[in-house]
């Protein structure tokens, strides 16, 4: 019997929407959901079929035996794993008050479930992976809008002139984003690519400019300059919708093209014509901020001047454009019900600091790092349990090794994962959650230029012991005597407690997988309707948040020192064959693209007698690896750079244990090192020394 299934992708964190065949109950095809995504996939979501039908996944509930890590698993029953995880739980919380639990997830649509469980064990400690990646970006966004880097959505499809950032929109990258960004190529969209390194979508760029590495701030400075001086910004915006413009003006006065060439290695004299470029381009031109930008403790201003160069465009809420997102209730129309708005608000202070020792940053996901510093010190309380779902910080967050110290002074950890991750295998229980094809999720409610609600739909049954986790949560919160804040009794229950009064039922979804709140896109009225949320209720280029958090709002440029001889700039990024570090095992994946190698300057690697393809070693921080040189003149002398995501030390991963390199262990110290002002973890802070390896 063959069906067709509109679900959602979940091989990485994007999660497009799919259309599933499905024969005799066997998934025998994938492919992108037809009404949005026109059938298409990435590489990584071809592979899915892979993922499901191999046997290196969690099988069934396992009690850790033995010491953490160390590999030696007991089978138990679902009934088991559960009482146990309850039954600790609840003697942590009786001894150390609610807050000592905190939970980490990647991010990602489904979150009512694990936010709505932490809320109603007491805790406010939810937190994420943001600051491993967006925190910066973010918290530049609210800095000036009010507004996270979430609510706005970047309109390629009518956009003059893109500006990326290393914002490797074809590598690391969105189905539609990608899609869109080749369309809009085709019709003649400029496209400017800065970097330390080339990538597959700079070589799409009009313009590429490879930077020395930590300038981008100094380029920005340089530009906005010459946007101000000759006067090629959009004043009547400025004039409407801005606090500060004069202070900006006085603010990068020093800061010329001229100057700018001599920090970053970008000839003036293009960066002059670059602004005669968007002069022309404007309103119609996007700065896009990525989430990626840089990594040094002072990125948070190179992420700023990104959104600011977009206000001066005056592309703000115009097509081709920096779009923001609507919700249903942009349209008056009612979102969806979520759990967690029926459990009382936690009492505690966050652990992290953050929202009081730090009131500058976002509270929502705090900063994950700071969980560390908590944990050893017990300060502001004693934290004893983690929930890690679907998370993995031992891959994503630098330094392992003081990680897991931090890790074994918990009494708990308990990992959620369809997959084995190095911090799932550090657990002391592991619950299996089901393929994201072996399972129905909750409805999901995502804000765009049209809002919209979609659905992952179950296609097969699963292949293993496995759970979804509207099961798992309700479970294990019926244990602890907190099943009141989970009322439903199956998936159909949730859904219908989700959509109640916003007019749809689930059959509705059928049809395209997805049901749209409002069926034609708006635009807010820039005359009298922009909605930002600062307190001025205009765009902030100066900001009294930061300031009276202590930070300037725009700060001065400090220059990067030379590097010690023979050290560089540890690079890394995203190849579009893997996502960050969960599919390195892929069978398909692992067999196009099975290791990482280190891309180094061509100039560089004659002085140090290094051939393509030889070994050579990479140390830092008394950390040392071997892997293949990767020899080019795309990469800036001063930088090398890896794929990340290599050399996983779970031996139970077949294909992709002890392959390649992992690029976080050589961050050693930079668990500690993040943006004061952003949040961000400042990875690009770790240098490491290079040489050929010697042969055996
Ligand atoms: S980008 Fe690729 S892997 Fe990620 S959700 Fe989309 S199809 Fe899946």
């Amino acid at each position: 019997m063959k069906k067709s299934v509109f679900s959602i992708c979940g091989m990485c964190t994007v999660r497009c929407p799919i259309r599933v065949e499905v024969e005799n109950g066997v998934a025998t095809w994938i492919e992108g959901n037809p009404h949005i995504l026109g059938r298409s996939l990435c590489g990584k979501g071809s592979a899915g079929l892979a993922f499901h039908y191999q046997e290196y996944r969690p099988q069934g509930p396992m009690l850790r035996q033995g010491l953490r890590g160390g590999g030696q698993w007991k089978r138990v029953t679902w009934d088991t794993a559960l009482d146990y995880v309850a039954d600790k739980l609840g003697r942590i919380l009786d001894r150390y008050g609610p807050g000592s639990t905190f939970l980490s997830c990647r991010g990602g649509p489904f979150l009512d479930l694990p936010k709505t469980f932490l809320k109603a064990l007491g805790s406010p400690n939810f937190t994420n992976h943001d600051a491993a990646c967006g925190r910066n970006v973010h918290h530049a966004s609210l800095s000036l809008y009010g507004l996270g880097r979430k609510d706005f959505i970047y309109d390629l499809k009518e956009c003059n002139h893109l500006v990326l950032y290393g914002r490797n929109m074809l590598e690391s990258l969105k189905v539609k984003e990608a899609k869109d960004l080749m369309e809009a190529l085709s019709r003649g969209m400029r496209m400017t690519y800065i970097d330390v390194r080339q990538t597959v979508t700079g070589s799409k760029a009009s313009r590429f400019w490879m930077v020395r590495p930590g300038s981008d701030y100094a380029l920005n400075l340089g530009i906005i300059h010459a946007v101000i001086k000759e006067g090629v910004y959009d004043a009547e915006f400025i004039r409407k919708w801005t606090t500060g413009f004069d202070d900006l003006a006085n603010i990068v006065q020093p800061y010329t093209p001229e100057w700018a060439e001599e920090q970053t290695g970008v000839p003036a004299a293009e960066i002059h014509e670059f602004v005669r470029e968007i002069a022309s381009d404007r309103p119609k031109v996007v700065f896009h901020p990525g989430w990626m930008l840089a990594r040094y403790r002072d990125s948070f201003y190179a992420s700023r001047s990104t959104h600011i160069l977009n206000v001066l465009m005056g592309s703000v809420e115009v097509p081709g454009g920096q779009i923001i997102a609507k919700g249903p209730k942009d349209y008056g129309k009612k979102d969806l019900n979520n759990l967690g708005d029926g459990v009382p608000k936690p009492t505690e202070k966050r652990a992290d600091g953050v929202g009081w020792k730090y009131p500058h940053f976002d509270a929502g996901p705090g900063l994950f790092q700071l969980f560390y510093p908590a944990i050893l010190t017990g300060q502001p309380y004693p934290i004893k349990a983690y929930v890690c779902y679907r998370h993995d910080p031992l891959t994503g967050f630098p330094d392992r090794e003081a990680q897991r110290a931090a890790l074994d002074r918990l009494d708990l950890i308990v990992a959620l994962d369809a997959k084995f991750g190095e911090t799932t295998w550090y657990g002391d229980v592991i619950l299996p959650l089901s393929g994201y094809l072996e399972k129905d999720s909750p409805i999901a409610s995502q804000k765009g230029k049209t809002p919209r609600f979609i659905v992952r739909r179950q296609a097969i049954e699963p292949l293993y012991d496995s759970k979804p986790e509207w099961w798992i949560f309700k479970e294990l919160a019926k244990r602890m005597g907190l099943d009141k804040y989970f009322p439903y009794e199956s998936v159909q229950e949730l859904w219908d407690f989700q959509l109640k009064g916003t007019g749809f039922s689930i059959a509705d979804f059928e049809e395209k997988g997805f049901v749209d709140p409002a069926d034609k896109a708006k635009l807010f009225d820039r005359e009298n309707g922009l909605k930002l949320k600062t307190g001025s209720g205009k765009i902030e280029l100066v900001s009294p948040s930061l300031e009276k958090a202590g930070f300037p709002s725009l700060d001065i440029y400090r220059e990067r020192e030379p590097l010690p001889a023979g050290t560089f700039r540890l690079v890394f990024g995203r190849h579009a064959i893997h996502a960050h570090g969960h599919t390195q095992d892929n069978p398909l994946l692992h067999e196009v693209f099975p290791e990482n190698n280190l891309w180094i300057n061509d100039r560089v690697a004659a002085d140090l007698g290094i051939a393509e393809g030889d070994k050579v070693e990479i140390s830092a921080n008394g950390v040392t690896a071997e892997v293949k040189a990767h020899i080019t003149p795309f990469i800036h002398p001063e930088a090398v750079f890896t794929v990340h995501g290599f050399g996983r030390t779970v031996p139970v991963l077949k294909r992709a244990f002890g392959v390649g390199f992992a690029d976080q262990r050589m961050a050693k110290g930079c668990l500690e090192r993040f943006d004061p002002a952003g949040g961000g973890i400042a990875y690009l802070e770790c240098l490491v020394t290079v040489r050929k390896a010697e042969e055996v």
